[in-house]
């Protein structure tokens, strides 16, 4: 099993909107190996949506995003809980929960924590966790 640069098991966590979950489902297929070693979390819907495709992963899922799913991994994240966020935002289309994303965004700033919102991004990220770990 993979560990971060502090002894822990890399643990991400993993949200899309709807117009971008296949795109998560392929980015999490393609790094399938690396994800296999990490303790994860997903928003609701995300989650059910990647176990489906790829069963041999265990994900720990959370509330769906727009009923509070963002909020918890906010609170994740005030907690020291999480290493990286993988959250794939649909920037064209308009969503009620906007402000949760709004939320989460800027407490990943403000605890300085990787929170990568495209598929390149998200391996550079992960690649980088993973180079830490090694
Ligand atoms: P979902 O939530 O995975 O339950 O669809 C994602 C979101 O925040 O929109």
């Amino acid at each position: 099993m993979s560990t971060s640069s502090s002894g822990r098991d890399l643990r991400l966590a993993l949200v899309a909107h709807d117009a971008k979950k296949d795109a998560l489902v392929t980015w999490a297929r393609d790094h399938v190996t690396r994800m296999q070693d990490a303790i994860l979390f997903a928003t609701g819907t995300t989650g059910a949506r990647i176990k489906k495709a790829l069963p041999q992963l265990d994900i720990n899922c959370l509330k769906s995003g727009p009923l509070g799913g963002d909020q918890q991994i906010g609170a994740m994240i005030c907690e020291g809980r999480l290493d990286a966020i993988i959250f794939f935002i649909d920037p064209l289309s308009p969503m009620p929960h906007d402000v949760d994303v709004k939320a989460l965004s800027r407490l990943a700033i403000v605890y300085d924590l990787p929170f990568a919102n495209s598929p390149t991004t998200a391996s550079f990220v992960l690649k980088s966790l993973a180079a830490e770990a090694a």
